[in-house]
């Protein structure tokens, strides 16, 4: 993988341990030679895993709807890119990157990773999408997900479509086996 999509949270939370984990898969990525691929602000997690991969000699692309890029502080990344709105910012960082990551967040992270399956559930994309468990943070998103399945309103073999684990390092190393497997959703 050349290009990775990260979505994490605006704000960093109230646990060091949100920081120190987008640091470390910041780190990994410059070690990887991959591309960091994000929302393009220098707030929370987003800044955190942005500056660390500029400050360890990685490339950034941020890409930014207009409104926000009025209102949020963005710091010197490898290219910013500034579009229309919402919607084109999720099909040029779909476009651009060969797999996705989603660090603790709030709504707009959830939102990025639930989109991102969806279109993978429904077969227009067959990249691997990730998901950081650190702390447990994401532990009863990953119940509801059995709720679903439970409940008859998910296929197992859609809910294993998202890779998890606790660490970055887990994660990546997920990505790399990945192998697309497309389950028909209408059979
Ligand atoms: P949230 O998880 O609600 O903090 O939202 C974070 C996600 O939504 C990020 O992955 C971004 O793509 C987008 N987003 C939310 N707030 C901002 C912001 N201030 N600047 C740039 N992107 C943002």
């Amino acid at each position: 993988m050349k290009r990775i999509c990260v979505f994490c949270g605006s704000s960093s939370g109230n646990d060091p341990i949100y920081e120190s984990t987008a640091r470390e898969l910041g780190n990994l990525l410059v070690q990887g030679s991959i591309e960091l691929v994000y929302g393009g602000g220098d707030v929370g997690l987003m800044g955190i895993i942005s500056r660390t991969v500029m400050e360890g000699g990685g490339k950034v692309r941020g890409i930014i709807p207009e409104m926000l890029y009025e209102k949020v502080p963005h710091q010197n990344i490898t290219e910013l890119k500034v579009v229309k709105d919402m919607h084109e910012r999720k099909q040029v960082m779909h476009e651009l990157a060969e797999g996705f990551i989603c660090l603790p967040g709030g709504i707009g992270s959830l939102e990025e990773l639930f989109e991102t399956l969806t279109w993978l559930q429904l077969g227009y994309h067959s990249k691997p999408v990730a998901l950081i468990n650190v702390n447990a943070y994401y532990s009863y998103i990953l119940k509801q997900l059995d709720k679903m399945i439970e409940q008859g309103f998910l296929k197992r073999e859609h809910r294993a479509g998202l890779l998890v684990s606790e660490s970055p390092m887990g994660v990546i190393d997920m990505m790399e086996k990945y192998h697309a497997q497309y389950i028909d959703k209408w059979k």
